[in-house]
């Protein structure tokens, strides 16, 4: 074959496409872009975690361009680059299709977490992974939409196990040249800054902004010269600090982000709160409204017919309070400036409003200036409105307004390398839009269009997959699960393994050591030599929770000195690597949170499109997902008398799925050596979840219910 090489300016073309494309997190949810980077470094790849602009800064200029001289990775860029360019262009879009509005006026997301890749690690866990796949969906449905959050110089926490197998914390410092974002830049092209009043003190601020696909989140950064020290390192960390920090993010986020729009020229039609940590923002559109002439009851309505707002959590802790003199004091310069006076602002975050003992609550704030509420499962929204009622005495508790979205996850994002590949080999080049077609799964009941044989050998491999990443992470974590030798290490875990996967934030609420409240019963079901069953267990606990390390201490103890030693492991560090991983490669999720305590939960999500199958409390998604076939079920709809009831009913209950249900199936092995049941199992899970809980089908219902209806822009007139 003839090949002639490139002229400079093709080379140039290439290089600066390259460069593009890796600012944009596109590449984390297309295999062709990540194989790209991986090819011009694989160490690099690797040892950058993942991270393409790294990975860029590490090949020189020359080598790259001499690089491109090789027609096969040419050829590889030159086709990345046209999937980009396509996928940016592409006009054809349900956006454009249902909400073409949007496009001039957008939906503004605002999160206080946003998990997006583990090279930016900026969320804590599935409240943040969430609001990353739901703005990875936005920009597949082609939806008018930005998101707001904060620039944690320092992200979320890494964790370490000490010798007392206690976590500890430690930060390493994020460097926005070395990742997918960019200043965001004023007319004369220098970086923007604006400002809000915290106290009665004026804070700077600058921001970022980080590509995703079509959409574009904008990261509010306090550490500006202007400021004084503690309020640079208001975005440090993320939920750091007490309190008062808490209450100063907050208005960095929810004041700092709006006037961040419209120093853009932005004029959102859509005000999304996920979680009250953002709610502040009405305060900020009524201070504008009134600043324009309007009374507090006509800049009320205005900014109510723009803000929607989702709740997350029933746990109390999770819902922002702040008594009143610490609003007095941060609100204090807002509240002269603004003529909003501090005891009607005081009002706006109070069930009662004339309570003074009463605390300021953002959930509170965010219900009464949204025009619409929503909680994240069917059964969340029955908690929700009962838990809320108060803020409606006239009304019967179902007519509460909070409704319910069931949360998602976004599919492409989370699928690893075999499965894209397998269906890219099955189905061609056009996998992507066909496994976005719910319609597709429903193929997954046709033994001619994929054999049992085939789901066994996929599983098999990304089981395997797992175990030898767990084998080089346990090796790395230090000398902990043997004293003897490196090849032990290679020993550990069994590919044949019934594998059980827990991994999550150590919220004590999710019970993560449930499942040995049964010692001794669990002992033995693990070593019957001819049903091998093995935990692979993951997850920090918020840095000031002490229960919950307590629970990662005690499942390290048991890992390293039980009997089952050898059969259970702990992965320090989870993150979103981590949890792909692990999503992939278990055969089963454990799932088992105090009822109703989960929201919705996604992690459970993921492992469907791997070919794994969830065991779960009826909680959050479960208990719509659920349908007796598709997986396995804790207990039932019923509820126990007390906490300590609840824990030991669970527990049993948990023990004997395992023992009757998941453990007998998963080994029934017919003579070509498959577990038909099993198999069939996870038939039916992929072809009822994959869609249903999928982030395509949550935003485009955020987009039918919350979006659209009720929006003052639909007529396209700038009102
Ligand atoms: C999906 C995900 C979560 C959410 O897990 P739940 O089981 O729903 O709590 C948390 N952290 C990471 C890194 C995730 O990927």
């Amino acid at each position: 074959m003839n090949y002639s090489p490139l002229s400079a300016n093709e080379v140039t073309e290439l290089t600066n496409g390259l460069n593009r494309m890796a600012k944009n997190l596109w590449w984390t949810w297309n295999q062709d872009a990540q194989e790209v980077f991986h090819t011009l470094s694989p160490r690099g790849w690797q040892n950058l975690y993942h991270n393409a602009v790294a990975v860029l800064h590490e090949v020189s200029d020359y080598e790259l361009r001499v690089r491109l001289q090789e027609p096969e990775f040419a050829e590889k860029v030159k086709s990345a680059l046209k999937q980009f360019d396509d996928y940016l262009n592409d006009p054809q879009t349900w956006g454009a299709q249902h909400a073409p509005f949007l496009k001039k006026n957008p939906v503004a997301y605002f999160s206080a977490e946003f998990g997006l890749h583990e090279s930016l690690p900026i969320a804590a866990g599935g409240l943040g992974v969430l609001a990353g796949d739901h703005t990875k969906a936005a920009s597949d449905l082609g939806l008018g939409f930005c998101g707001i959050s904060l620039f944690y110089r320092e992200g979320y926490f890494q964790q370490a196990i000490n010798h007392e197998n206690w976590q500890t914390e430690y930060y390493t410092r994020l460097h926005p040249e070395n990742l997918s974002m960019e200043p965001v830049l004023n007319a004369k092209g220098e970086q923007l800054v604006c400002n809000v009043e915290i106290a009665n003190q004026v804070v700077y601020f600058q921001a970022w902004q980080v590509n995703v696909g079509r959409t574009v989140i904008y990261l509010i950064d306090a550490d500006r010269p202007e400021n004084d020290q503690h309020h640079r390192d208001l975005t440090l960390r993320v939920y750091g600090g007490d309190s008062s920090t808490r209450i100063m993010q907050e208005i960095l986020l929810g004041i700092g982000g709006v006037r961040l729009m419209r120093a853009l020229g932005i004029t959102p039609s859509v005000f999304h709160m996920n979680e009250g940590h953002a709610a502040f923002l009405s305060l900020e559109l009524m201070r504008e409204q009134i600043a324009g002439g309007s009374s507090m009851e006509e800049a009320l309505k205005w900014t109510k017919e723009r803000c929607v707002f989702t709740t997350h959590t029933p746990v109390e802790a999770g819902h922002d309070r702040f008594p009143e003199d610490m609003m007095h004091y941060a609100f204090s310069k807002f509240s002269d400036l603004s003529k909003i006076k501090h005891k009607a602002l005081m009002k706006l975050g109070r069930i009662h409003p004339d309570d003074s003992h009463e605390p300021f609550c953002m959930t509170v704030l965010a219900l009464k200036t949204s025009r619409a509420a929503n909680g994240v499962s069917e059964l969340h929204g029955q908690v929700s409105r009962d838990m809320w009622k108060g803020l409606y005495p006239d009304k019967p508790v179902e007519e509460v307004p909070i409704s319910h979205i069931t949360n998602g996850i976004y599919l492409k994002g989370w699928m690893k390398g075999p499965v894209r590949k397998f269906w890219k080999r099955k189905i061609g080049a056009e996998w992507e839009s066909e496994i976005a077609n719910p319609d597709f799964w429903n193929r997954m009941d046709d033994p001619e269009f994929i054999t049992d044989e085939e789901i066994w050998a996929m599983r098999y491999h990304l089981r395997r997959e797992l175990i030898e990443f767990a084998r080089r992470r346990l090796l790395i974590q230090g000398q902990r699960i043997t004293q003897s030798d490196f090849i032990a290490y290679d020993r550990l875990l069994n590919p044949d393994a019934l594998t059980i996967g827990f991994a999550r934030r150590f919220a004590t609420y999710k019970r993560a050591p449930l499942i040995f409240e049964r010692m001794q019963e669990i002992v033995s079901l693990c070593k019957d030599p001819s049903h091998p069953v093995q935990f692979i267990f993951a997850g920090k606990a918020h840095p000031r929770d002490d229960d919950g390390k307590r629970f990662i201490q005690k499942i390290i103890h048991l890992s390293l000195h039980s009997e089952l030693n050898g059969n259970l492991v702990f992965l320090e560090n989870y993150d979103i690597h981590v949890a792909r991983m692990m999503v992939s490669g278990c055969d089963v999720w454990l799932n088992n949170p105090r009822r109703p305590l989960e929201a919705s939960g996604t992690s459970g999500q993921k492992v469907t499109c791997h070919f794994g199958l969830n065991l779960s409390i009826l909680d959050g998604w479960w208990r719509e997902g659920y349908n007796g076939e598709n997986g396995f079920a804790i207990g039932d709809d019923s509820h126990a008398s007390s906490v300590e009831e609840q824990d030991r009913v669970d527990s049993e209950n948990l023990y004997n799925a395992l023992k009757n249900e998941v453990i007998p199936c998963f080994f029934a092995r017919d003579a070509e050596g498959v577990p038909r049941q099993w198999v069939k199992k996870i038939r039916n899970a992929m072809k009822t979840l994959t869609a249903e809980f999928g982030t395509l089908r949550m935003v485009e219902d955020y987009g039918r219910k919350m979006y659209v209806p009720g929006n003052p822009y639909t007529s396209d007139s700038d009102s």
